[in-house]
């Protein structure tokens, strides 16, 4: 089964195929460390202030199945009914990324959270993708919605974005970089497959075919 995350299928294609194929991660530094478990720790008790209770599916699995051997997975922060079903994802930010958020929408700033949104958004088969974003620095809140057809667009994108990869996974080839990737994604900071841009004697390149494009 070739398994790709929510979280991910949104970003470079590149290291998808690094992640299925099994190429080593960096570990992730300190400073990000803390970041990831202090925002999972902040999650629950930003939902319980922003008053949605009895929560369907709170970090359960979802999975959407791609095609026979593919599929997408992930663990969104949960379920909420209110006469229609939300999904409900918390993103916590700081200052600067939560005003691009609150101005200029997850959609256009951060379409890789919104392609995460989206699968959850159809795995879970909900209504209305709610983005609950909390600024670090000034505790406010901003939610922020997106319904039907701009979701499931993107979800079905995703699902083909998954299809193609997993063509490269099955013929143990890597995709060329992504063409539209911003040079900051591919700092150690941002990507735990770093070591491509500097390992390309590795043995794992050796034994591969790498093509041009995507
Ligand atoms: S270093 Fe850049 S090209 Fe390589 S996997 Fe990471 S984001 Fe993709």
């Amino acid at each position: 089964m070739i398994t790709f995350r929510s979280s991910e299928i949104g970003g470079c294609s590149r290291a998808l195929v690094y992640e299925a194929l099994g190429f080593p991660r960096e570990p992730h530094d300190k400073r990000s460390r803390l970041t990831l478990e202090l925002g999972k720790l902040m999650e629950p008790v930003i939902l319980r202030e922003q008053g949605y209770e009895d929560l369907l599916h709170v970090q359960k699995e979802m999975v959407l199945p791609v095609t026979r051997g593919v599929q997408i997975v992930g663990h969104p922060d949960g379920v909420w009914i209110n006469s229609r079903r939300y999904l409900l994802e918390v993103k916590t930010m700081r200052d600067f990324a939560w005003r691009q958020a609150r101005d200029g929408g997850i959609k256009d700033k951060y379409p890789g959270y919104f392609a995460q949104g989206s699968t959850y958004f159809v795995g879970w088969g909900c209504d209305v993708l709610r983005f609950i974003c909390f600024n670090k620095d000034s505790s406010d809140t901003k939610e922020i919605d997106y319904e039907g057809r701009e979701v499931a667009a993107m979800a079905a994108r995703m699902v083909r974005k998954a299809r193609r990869v997993a063509c490269y996974v099955e013929a143990g080839e890597i995709p060329g970089k992504p063409g539209d990737l911003a040079k900051w994604q591919c700092q150690k900071r941002y990507c735990q497959f770093w070591c491509c841009e500097y390992n390309e004697g590795h043995k794992f390149f050796q034994e591969r075919k790498v093509k041009d494009g995507f």
